[in-house]
């Protein structure tokens, strides 16, 4: 038997690598820009025709190719830009894989003209289905000047695979957004057939936001900067009154590169979970940088998803991040000292006086330089003592936001002594309670009715809910709406932990209850009532979902009120379980669950005359 295994010739093996490459003209847009970036441009120009289909045109200012380099450009695993495997685990470049322009030459008609800033003469070269058609000396700017025309139309099935001009134009457009907000230092404009549709200046992110978005987003961006020894993020998420309807306007670029990874876009969700509307999505820039080492960009050719050595590590410090900005930028929990009626009423007790209490400083870079001990449950029920211990150790009120986050990173360090004093209630209604950076006054009610809608929350998703027989089944009846209302959410009821069964009509016999309500035996009806009633004005106003709003009914009728007194006990308790929640910072129906007041600011207002 003859021997049937042979090579592919190149032109063949590239036209196979392009299928996986460049699957449209977005696809080579994204290249192509991407060259003229590691080539160090300043100004790149993005010419289309006919949504990319007859024509893709870079020009740019950059460090331009010699004549043999322009002629190896094309070369399959042809690169400059890394050399070694080694190189592959550092990579600050776009490309690496050296299959770009082979792949593009082998499926379109490409024309290149170079020439390197200090040469007098540049390189004109013409491919065409991975033939060399023309190379001779041009004259040309410095830069890189590449054409490609018609593409795939050596490859029918492809081109005919492409979809119409305006859907075409839509990804090359998200294509050229995302390279221009990442690089916001570089001039870029896209002309579509004559028009130009970009023309973007240099400048700074929040800019470059703007000239692509629009001037309205100016106001609604709350910035994010956060750095830890191992971690860097930067960049601005939008304010929870403008998220839209569309996940579309959601950019992560991990060392300069767009990336697509759900589970980071949860990191910034989970913060906004409660601050918007059901269905819509926070707009959001974010640049994480990261040691190039600790993450691996080569799983997939088009380089748009990356594995990160340490996944939880990254979700844990892009959520405490976003979670900052939110609460610095008064999204959350405001310190308005002007407006806070709380705060005059404690100056008039005397409450501000207590002296800042003296503990030695470790800056918290220095502590999480070795890495931070990366312990990411979603739930810590001992975060709040973190915050306070970590406090108990910063100089100034901005170093107690960031120990937030340091709690919620799940900082450890044994050695911190304990400064933190026992809370105190004020009028029957507000915790007190004292951190490093100043104190923060809880709202009871609201931060219970936060921890249970949470717990009732979890209930029903899990569907293990504590619940208490009672020793005697007691028979409840309700109006014919009401009746029916709870015969649809009884499943529903009896997961929060309640046992109630129809027992004809209008009537129900209760036989259990949640173990966590505290009822006497006889209020079951008003309570069912009572529950019902915010059941419908939730649904009215809100349109929850049906768990949503069953948890957040349930959570308004069984939570402490204000006017009750805590025992000291009961106050600590609360504040343990309120900074364990998911979402600590706001009740279910938005208010906010406690302020914070900072010594800084409390000492600005003391030396105001
Ligand atoms: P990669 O970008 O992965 O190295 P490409 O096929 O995209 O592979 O490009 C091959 C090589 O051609 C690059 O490594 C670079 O040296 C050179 N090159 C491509 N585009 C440009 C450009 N716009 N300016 C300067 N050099 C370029
Ligand atoms: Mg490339």
């Amino acid at each position: 038997m003859s021997d049937i295994i042979h090579l592919l010739p190149d032109a063949i093996a590239n036209q196979i690598a392009a299928g996986e490459v460049i699957q449209r003209p977005a696809s080579a847009v994204k290249e192509l820009m991407e060259n003229a970036i590691d080539a160090g441009s300043t100004s790149i120009s993005l010419i289309v025709r006919d949504a990319g289909k007859t024509l893709i045109q870079v020009v740019d200012n950059g460090c331009g190719m010699s004549e043999t380099d322009a002629r190896m450009s094309f070369e399959r695993h042809a690169t400059s830009k890394i050399r070694t495997i080694d190189d592959l685990f550092a990579i600050r470049t776009m490309g690496f894989r050296g299959e770009a322009l082979a792949s593009i030459a082998a499926v379109a008609q490409v024309e290149l003209k170079t020439k390197k800033t200090e040469e007098e003469i540049g390189t004109q070269l013409i491919v065409e289905g991975s033939e060399v058609k023309l190379q001779e000396p041009c004259q040309t700017p410095s830069g890189t000047n590449l054409s490609i025309k018609n593409l795939f139309y050596n490859v029918p099935a492809r081109r005919n695979f492409l979809r119409s001009n305006p859907v075409e134009m839509r990804h090359i457009i998200e294509e050229f957004q995302r390279i221009a907000l990442a690089h916001p230092d570089i001039f870029f404009s896209l002309v579509h057939n004559d028009m130009e549709i970009f023309h973007l200046k240099p400048g700074k992110l929040r800019q470059r936001i703007t000239s692509i978005f629009g001037t309205s987003y100016n106001e609604r961006l709350v910035p994010v900067d956060e750095q830890t020894g191992v971690v860097k993020i930067l960049g601005y998420i939008g304010k929870p009154d403008f998220a839209r309807k569309t996940r579309g306007e959601q950019y992560f670029f991990v060392n300069g590169r767009f990336i697509r990874n759900n589970y980071l876009s949860h990191a910034v969700f989970v913060n906004f979970e409660d601050l918007i509307p059901d269905g819509s999505y926070p707009f959001f820039v974010l640049f994480i940088d990261i040691e190039p080492a600790t993450i691996d960009i080569n799983v997939h050719p088009t380089k748009q998803e990356i594995k990160f050595e340490d996944e939880k590590l990254v979700y844990g410090f892009v959520r405490a991040a976003v979670r900052h900005a939110l609460a610095k930028y008064s999204v959350t929990p405001t310190i308005d000292f002007e407006q806070e009626q709380a705060l005059n009423e404690l100056q008039a007790q005397g409450f501000l006086k207590t002296p800042p209490p003296a503990a030695p400083v470790a800056l918290e870079t220095e502590r999480s330089q070795g890495g931070f001990a990366p312990r990411y449950e979603t739930r810590q029920s001992k975060n709040w003592e973190q915050l306070y211990e970590v406090a108990a150790r910063k100089e100034n009120a901005e170093a107690a936001t960031a120990s937030i986050f340091m709690a919620d990173v799940g900082e450890e360090d044994p050695e911190v002594e304990k400064t933190q004093t026992e809370p105190i209630q004020i009028h029957n209604r507000f915790i007190l309670s004292q951190i490093k950076s100043g104190f923060i006054v809880i709202d009871q009610q609201a931060a219970h009715e936060r921890i249970l809608y949470e717990k009732y929350l979890r209930a029903l998703n899990r569907h293990t809910p504590g619940s208490q027989k009672q020793l005697f089944p007691k028979s409840v009846s309700f109006s014919p709406d009401d009746a029916v209302m709870l015969k649809q959410i009884l499943p529903e009821i009896n997961a929060l932990g309640f046992d109630v069964q129809e027992f004809g009509n209008d009537a129900f016999v209760v036989h259990g209850l949640p173990s966590d309500i505290a009822i006497s035996e006889g209020d079951e009806q008003a309570m069912l009532e009572q529950v019902l009633e915010n059941y419908k004005n939730n649904l009215a106003v809100l349109k929850l979902d049906k768990r949503d709003g069953l948890a957040r009914s349930l959570a308004q009728q069984a939570s402490i009120k204000s006017g009750r007194q805590l025992t000291v006990k009961e106050m600590k308790a609360l504040i343990d379980e309120l900074f364990a929640c998911e979402q600590p910072y706001i009740a279910p129906n938005k208010r906010n669950t406690f302020l914070t007041f900072d010594f800084d600011e409390l000492e600005k207002r003391f030396a105001q005359k």
